[in-house]
């Protein structure tokens, strides 16, 4: 396995399918379930691990985001991957650089509630895929708005890549997993599986006919009740973020909220 630190560093793919996983590290089974299917459907796979400032909000976690390298490495190495690129922030960014705008898609919900968030990832992500030149990149469901931002910006730009959405692994309780679950206290962590269970409720009640004003006011309801301060809850097309009241082949029901200090998001989709 390669570790590059340097754009110039990456090798020149001639002719086969690169496989490309973008990360921020703090590597979990989620990230390994991307790699495994890009293991799976190209020759080689290239991850980045870059903590990402332009994404981070001024009083969000940037600083303190974990960035245990070591580790990661050791996990891509016994996953098979073949290249690592690990810059550092000085390395991405001049001091006035060039940003991508997805319209519409990224005013909404995480777009709303994080201002200039999306801009941030757009941008990162389309010089990562100019970096490493992949044929196929790998993201997960967990963030269903970011697959909605990037497949509208891959289609906008006539970007030449073909982007593969990942299911999301959970923890045995139902937990999403994510570098953030490090963050909760063992009493959050045990409330933390109630969002699973309140979006898959929701999501096969709206699968039988319920009413989705109610489905989703009874939800908040009930999350508050458990402890979270909740950001949204709704139900909405997942490709536009619009939100819909009447079951949609495209519906997914989305939630944001803090419990203690910590943000955590997670969607369900529905079946129709
Ligand atoms: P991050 O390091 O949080 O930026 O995530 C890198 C990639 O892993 C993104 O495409 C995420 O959507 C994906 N990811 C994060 N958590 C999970 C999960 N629990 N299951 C599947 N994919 C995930």
């Amino acid at each position: 396995m390669r570790v590059v630190r340097h754009p110039s560093e990456i090798p020149v793919t001639r002719g086969e399918d690169l496989g490309f996983v973008p990360t921020m590290g703090a590597l979990h089974q989620g990230h390994l379930s991307l790699i495994r299917q890009a293991k799976s459907e190209c020759q080689k796979v290239a991850v980045s691990i870059f903590v990402n400032p332009t994404q981070f909000g001024p009083n969000e976690d940037f600083s303190r985001y974990p960035r245990p390298l070591e580790q990661d490495l050791e996990m891509c190495e016994s996953a098979g991957v073949d290249l690592v690129f690990n810059p550092d922030v000085g390395t991405m960014y001049s001091k006035m650089p060039t940003s991508i705008v997805v319209p519409e898609i990224t005013d909404v919900f995480e777009g709303a509630s994080r201002p200039g968030h999306f801009n941030g990832v757009a941008t990162v992500v389309l010089k990562l895929f100019n970096i490493v030149t992949p044929t196929r990149a790998y993201f997960g469901l967990k963030d269903l708005q970011q697959c909605g931002v990037l497949k509208k910006m891959v289609e906008d730009l006539d970007l030449r890549i073909r982007l593969e959405f990942i299911p999301t692994l959970r923890e045995p309780d139902g937990l999403a997993m994510s570098s953030r679950n490090r963050y909760l206290s063992a009493e959050e962590r045990a409330t933390a599986p109630r969002i699973f269970e309140e979006l898959s409720r929701i999501a096969s009640e709206i699968s039988m006919n319920q009413n989705i004003s109610s489905l989703l006011s009874r939800g908040v309801a009930e999350l508050s009740d458990a402890g979270f301060l909740v950001d949204y809850l709704e139900y909405v097309n997942r490709n536009t973020f619009r939100p819909i009241r009447e079951k949609d082949f495209d519906g997914a029901v989305i939630f944001a909220g803090k419990i203690g200090t910590t943000r955590l998001i997670d969607n369900v989709l529905t079946l129709v």
